[in-house]
This record gives structure tokens, C-alpha cells and sequence, in this order.
């Protein structure tokens, strides 16, 4: 018998020609976006808010979408297609006899998988004769892939920056300034909303919502910009379907099938972008796949409620069905940033309301989270980002929960991005003065 493969490549000319849109295989219609019952109509406004490529996409029925020649050029130039690992080192620490597998999107040049969506929007911006982009970030990690793709396509980016997080994360601001992004800490004394709240206070904090509200006023206000989106719509997870497209590849080379996919869970691209063409393999193909998304009790939106809501504080999206704590939510601050949304996309939403995902929370603290990061850093090597921590975490738990049945189940899970730049998080909930651990106190540490 031969050893098992450590790394699964696939060529160049291997990487996916097609975007999967699950939407057609869909078992139920997926309910449509929504105006309210009073005030403009959001719906009507989507053609002036959005890219008229992705805004065809958001609606498209065609179960494949051709990513075009000089996309895939720029996915190359990012590095993909990225290996499949098996988790050998931590399967042998944990003594499972699962088979855990993880896809590398920590490889992207800025840190996270945002850039798969990031260089398509930017792509169709530029062919659509637009000379700039605007957009909001939270954590930072979207700010900083648009930032890239714009200047690998040639465009001018502003990006308005909650902040809280600005103020503490000055390396990935130099990132961003470096990209030649125009970054600013939001509330801003440059759009009319920012303006109010940032005469009153300039040291305001920030949201998210108001950061979105300044990025569409911006782009509003100007015809050559335009506002993009890093999560929860449908062209975004469609996007993101390169990830989940190539696992699928790289599993049928060694032929194995997971039973498990499991990835973390804000608004939804990368676990969209990973588990939906296993989903559409439920659908078309009979598979008995089971999916979990890892979330943080801080913002368990998937444990909420389903129904319309705004996607934005400032209420200037139309309405989505989704699973949701509401758009005004109060969220406890986590060092895994990204994950802090009050919703969740409409088609993984719709999915998890017909059964066909599982979602964990992990307390709030992120102790539990960061220990099991840390022995995935000490076993296999690579430091996930807070947020990809959460997908490590609960696929470490399935691997022992293995254990216990004894059941050699295939685990597929999803690394979001590195946690280079996140550091000092880690830091503040683990502290730093930890021996490498034996086996024995990997034992003790973890609790098994
Ligand atoms: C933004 C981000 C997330 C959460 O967003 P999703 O849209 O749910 O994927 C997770 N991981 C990383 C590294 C991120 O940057």
C-alpha cells in the first residue's frame, strides 16, 4: 500500500473554467430580494448600486457561468488553484481515525479567500468603464483584497474602515496604503452620514452599517465608482465556488468522497464557495454529504431567525430572507471580526431552514477556538486567521468525536485565510508563554 497523499495538486490548466450556481438545483425557489412596506424602493435602486455583470449574475438561473480568459489569468497571478492538504500531523496528534483534509486559501497573497470575489468584481468594473471602487471593511481582510484586485486591474479603490479596528490594526492599514488603496477611518468627515456623526464625535467608533452607508454614498456621488460587496449575495458565493470546484477536483484524484464539509460561517462566501458544489452533489447526485458551519455565539445568526431583514444597519439594501438576529443587533466584540454579522446569505439560509446544514457556536471568549488553532499550528504548520480558526476547531472536534465511535469518517474542512496580521489577537486570548506542548498536554489542553 502506498502512503497516504500528504498534498493534492491540481495543473494549472486544471483550474475551473465555470463558476457553479447552485440556484437551479436548488430543492425549493429561492425567495427574492424585497422592499419594505414604507420608504423608496431598495429593489429598483439595485441597478444603480451594484455592477450590471454581477447584478445579472445575482438573478441568473444557469447552472454554469463561464469565468472569463483574463479572470482565470488573474487567478493564476493569485495562485490558485491552491492544494488540498491531509492533515497528517494532526491526525495522529488527536489519534482519530478520521482522514481530515483542509483547502489552503491562506496561500492568497492579502490573507483570505475575499480575493476570489474581489478580482472578479474589479475585472467587470474596469470592462464596465468604471475608474474606481468603493467599499466598507470590518475585520479588514475585504478592504485589503479589493485593494489588490483594483490595482492589479488598473482601478482606484476608497475604503472606509470602521474605526474601532482601524485604530488596532495599523499593519494591515500600511497593507492597504501600500496596495494604493485610499483608506479611511469611518465615521468620515467625507460623506454627508459620516460627516453628522463624525462632527459630533471624531473619535466615533464605527459600524459596519455606517461604513456600508459611506461607501454607497461615495460611489453615488461620483458615476466613474462604483460599490462592491464581499459576502452574502449570490454572485459573491458564486465566486467563491473556485474553492469548493477544485477541492472536488483534487478529492476525485485520490478517490475519496468526504462525508463531512465544514467550514466557518459570517455571511457565507467561504462556506458557500466550499460546500455548495457539495451541496448540488446532494441534490443531483444522491450524496449523503453532511455540511457544518462554525460560528461564534457572539453572532450565531444562523441560531436566528428566518425571515426578511435589511442586510445593512442603515436599512439602504432591500430586504433578504435569511437567518438573522436583526439588522440592528448588538454584537460582543471577538477577535475573529469577520464573523461578526447579523446575517446570513439567502441561499445557505434557505438550505439550513430545509435541513440540510448543521451550525455550532463556539463561546465567545474564542479560548476554546484559539487552543485548537494552536495545535493545528503546532501539528500541521500553518497559522489560520481568527476566523478560519473556528472551521479548524469544529473539525477537530468531529475528529474526535470520531474517536470516541471509532468511526474512520473523511473530513473536509476550509481554511479561510492566514492569520499573519492577527497576531496580537491571538496574543490578547492565549498569551504567549506557552511551551510546545507533548502529546500528553495537548491532552490535558484540549480535554480528551
Ligand atoms: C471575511 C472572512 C470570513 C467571514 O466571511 P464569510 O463571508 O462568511 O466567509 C471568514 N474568514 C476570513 C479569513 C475572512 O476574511
Amino acid at each position: 500500500m502506498s502512503a497516504p497523499e500528504r498534498q493534492i495538486q491540481l495543473d494549472v490548466r486544471e483550474l475551473p473554467t465555470h463558476w457553479y450556481n447552485i440556484i437551479p438545483d436548488l430543492p425549493e425557489p429561492l425567495p427574492p430580494p424585497r422592499d419594505p412596506e414604507e420608504g423608496p424602493s431598495r429593489v429598483e435602486q439595485l441597478p444603480n448600486l451594484l455592477i450590471h455583470e454581477c447584478l445579472g449574475q445575482e438573478m441568473s438561473t444557469e447552472r454554469w457561468i463561464e469565468i472569463p480568459g483574463e479572470l482565470r489569468e488573474l487567478y493564476l497571478q493569485a495562485g490558485r488553484p491552491r492544494p488540498l492538504f491531509r492533515a497528517l500531523g494532526l491526525e495522529q496528534a488527536l489519534g482519530t481515525p478520521a482522514q481530515l483534509y483542509y483547502k489552503s486559501e491562506f496561500y492568497s497573497p492579502t490573507g483570505s479567500h475575499k480575493v476570489n470575489t474581489a478580482l472578479a468584481q474589479a475585472y467587470y468594473a474596469r470592462r464596465e468603464g468604471y475608474k474606481r471602487l468603493t467599499t466598507e471593511t470590518g475585520a479588514g481582510q475585504w478592504g485589503t483584497a479589493l485593494a489588490y484586485a483594483a490595482s492589479l486591474v488598473g482601478l482606484a479603490c476608497t475604503v472606509y474602515w470602521v474605526r474601532a479596528v482601524y485604530n488596532w490594526k495599523p499593519q494591515r492599514l500600511g497593507f492597504m496604503k501600500m496596495l494604493g488603496a485610499d483608506v479611511h477611518a469611518s465615521p468620515s468627515p467625507r460623506t454627508e452620514s459620516g460627516r453628522k456623526l463624525y462632527d459630533r464625535d471624531p473619535n466615533h467608533p464605527g459600524s459596519l452599517g455606517i461604513a456600508i452607508s459611506e461607501g454607497l454614498e461615495d460611489a453615488r456621488s461620483d458615476p466613474g465608482a462604483v460599490y462592491c460587496l464581499g459576502s452574502v449575495l449570490n454572485h459573491v458565493l458564486m465566486h467563491q465556488t473556485i474553492i469548493g470546484l477544485e477541492t472536488q477536483k483534487q478529492f476525485e484524484k485520490i478517490g475519496v468522497y468526504p462525508d463531512l464539509v465544514i467550514s466557518c460561517l459570517g455571511g457565507g462566501s467561504n462556506f458557500g464557495g466550499f460546500a455548495l458544489p457539495f451541496l448540488g452533489d446532494v441534490f443531483t447526485k444522491g450524496r449523503k454529504t453532511r455540511f457544518i458551519a462554525a460560528q461564534s455565539q457572539s453572532a450565531p445568526n444562523l441560531q436566528g431567525e428566518y425571515r426578511y431583514d435589511f442586510a445593512d444597519h442603515a436599512e439602504i439594501t432591500p430586504l433578504l430572507k435569511m437567518y438573522t438576529l436583526g439588522h440592528r443587533a448588538e454584537m460582543a466584540p471577538i477577535k475573529g471580526d469577520g464573523l461578526r454579522y447579523h446575517g446570513c446569505s439567502p441561499i445557505l439560509s434557505l438550505l439550513r431552514h430545509l435541513g440540510f446544514i448543521d451550525t455550532v457556536a463556539y463561546p465567545a471568549d474564542e479560548r476554546h477556538v484559539f487552543e485548537h488553532a494552536l495545535t493545528f499550528l503546532r501539528t500541521e504548520g500553518f497559522l489560520p486567521a481568527p476566523e478560519s480558526a473556528y472551521s479548524v476547531c469544529c473539525a477537530m472536534d468531529e475528529a474526535l468525536e470520531c474517536k470516541r465511535t471509532g468511526e474512520p469518517k473523511v473530513i473536509a474542512f476550509n481554511i479561510s485565510g492566514h492569520g499573519f496580521m492577527d497576531i496580537e489577537g491571538y496574543r490578547e486570548v492565549l498569551g504567549f508563554d506557552r511551551e510546545t506542548a507533548s502529546e500528553k498536554e495537548w491532552h490535558a489542553v484540549l480535554g480528551f
